[in-house]
């Protein structure tokens, strides 16, 4: 079962026992139950902590019950709602799920471990791109030697992040690599040096030792473990393994776009009593999101995040257009080039499923539309804005009023519409009238005008 699907049955069990007023409460409260466990033990977690969070859910409800017997049935939605997404985010929380904070004036040194696929290599640039844009000078070592083309790849995604590198085409012994890639970026006074280190398709003796040596040659201040969220049941004894051997202190949970029962992450946190850092939603390096427990279980439950969505969207957003667009805002203004930044900056925060996701209510409406289409509507509209001149994207968009003929020429320049270009400039008059609105008070129009 898909994390949605598990959002999804646990959020119908809520909500049937929310709109249910024909059986007792504890009747209620335990057809619920029966529905969320089986759900969760059909997502891989452990059964273990599903009694365990079954036991705490039944108490904490039975208990708030018998303490107040006037309570009025909206105070019992709201009380069942809490319970259950209380208990969810202590399924996941073990308390720190900040990313590791550098100290200052030395050079820390994050070790990755995993196993071959889980996307370590990519999770070790994501990582390094996180720092960078934090103003830390940062550096990639790859300590991989077992696998033929892991330097080419870590080059290969340093480059495009604009991050120094360092590794070997000729050293076969990882150890070696690594000291070597450690010295280098110390002496050049680096502030983190992130280590990717082998893989084996299995765990087998030979990774674990290796990890042991590399570890007592670098000496993490960090160590990361990174998890393939899509392999279920295996995440437990897997990241069990790697506990015992290089005793990792944060998990990065990769793949969680795709059919990932996540489940058995949710295990694996468990145990090692470990937390999950980040969570990566796709193969681009903005593919990555900080992980906190609360966004996690809103995710899933479908309530949206917006805490999320702006984080991401400062992350992606040009700082220098986002000033721009502002400074017109506080004057009441929306160019059709403010709009066009917008869209950019929405486009490149990923798959729009997982922006819909952190939108309340997006979510469930999203999954009626394909991504293909929203997208395909999306990239039009660019297009649209594309083939307008300087001056017309610096208008306010009146000019289109006065010569429609302008339309007309963008339409054919787009290979859209005149009818498109005209939605298009209602949508951003939409939002001109609301920056109005916004004058002074220094808001950003909602993005819940773009056309879905
Ligand atoms: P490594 O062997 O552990 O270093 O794994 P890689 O970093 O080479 O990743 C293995 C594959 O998984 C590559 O094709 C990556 O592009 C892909 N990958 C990594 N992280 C993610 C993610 O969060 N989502 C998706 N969809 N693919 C990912």
């Amino acid at each position: 079962m898909v994390l949605a699907d598990l959002g999804k049955r646990i959020n119908n069990a809520v909500n049937g026992a929310l709109s249910n007023s024909k059986d007792d409460y504890t009747t209620t409260v335990d057809i619920m139950l029966k529905t969320i466990v089986t759900a969760l033990l059909e997502s891989d977690v452990n059964i273990k902590l599903v009694s365990q969070m079954r036991n705490n859910i039944k108490s904490k409800l039975m208990e708030s019950k018998t303490a107040s017997s006037s309570v009025t049935n909206a105070q019992t939605k709201k009380l069942i709602q809490e319970t259950v997404f209380d208990e969810l985010c202590n399924l996941v929380d073990y308390k720190s799920d900040q990313p590791f904070q550098p100290k200052k004036r030395q050079t820390n040194v994050i070790m990755f471990v995993g196993l071959q696929g889980s996307g370590k290599t990519t999770s070790c640039t994501k990582l390094a791109v996180y720092y960078s844009k934090r103003g830390f000078k940062v550096g990639l070592v790859c300590a991989d030697t077992f696998r033929a083309g892991a330097f080419d790849q870590l080059k290969q995604n340093a480059i495009k992040a604009h991050i120094p590198f360092f590794g070997s085409y000729t050293e076969a012994d990882p150890v070696k690599v690594a000291a070597e890639g450690i010295a280098k970026f110390k002496k050049e006074k680096f502030d983190i040096i992130i280590v990717d280190t082998s893989g084996r398709h299995r765990q087998e003796e030979e990774l674990f030792k290796e990890m042991v040596e590399i570890s007592n040659v670098v000496k993490p201040n960090q160590t990361i473990m990174v998890l393939d969220a899509s392999i279920g049941q295996a995440a437990e004894q897997q990241s069990k393994a790697f506990k015992d051997s290089s005793d990792f202190g944060a998990i990065i949970l990769t793949k969680m776009d795709g059919h990932a029962k996540g489940g058995g992450a949710i295990s694996a946190v468990a145990a090692t009593n470990t937390p999950i850092i980040f969570i990566g939603t796709g193969e681009h390096i903005h593919d990555f999101e900080k992980f906190s427990p609360k966004s996690f279980v809103s995710k899933l439950l479908g309530i949206g995040d917006i805490e999320s969505l702006l984080e991401q969207f400062q992350t992606v957003s040009n700082k220098e257009d986002t000033k721009a667009t502002m400074e017109n805002i506080q004057q009441g203004k929306f160019t059709l080039l403010d709009f066009k930044k917008q869209m950019q900056t929405i486009m490149k925060m990923g798959p729009l499923s997982n922006i819909a996701q952190m939108i309340p209510g997006m979510g469930n409406l999203m999954s009626q539309v394909s991504e293909e289409e929203t997208s395909q509507k999306m990239k039009k509209m660019v297009y649209v804005l594309d083939s307008m001149t300087k001056q017309e994207l610096e208008s306010d968009g009146r000019i289109f009023i006065d010569e429609p003929s302008r339309m007309v020429r963008v339409a054919k320049g787009s290979g859209t519409s005149v009818f498109e270009v005209e939605m298009i400039l209602m949508q951003q008059q939409m939002m001109a009238r609301m920056a109005k609105g916004a004058q002074g008070a220094g808001g950003m129009p909602g993005m819940g005008a773009m056309p879905g």
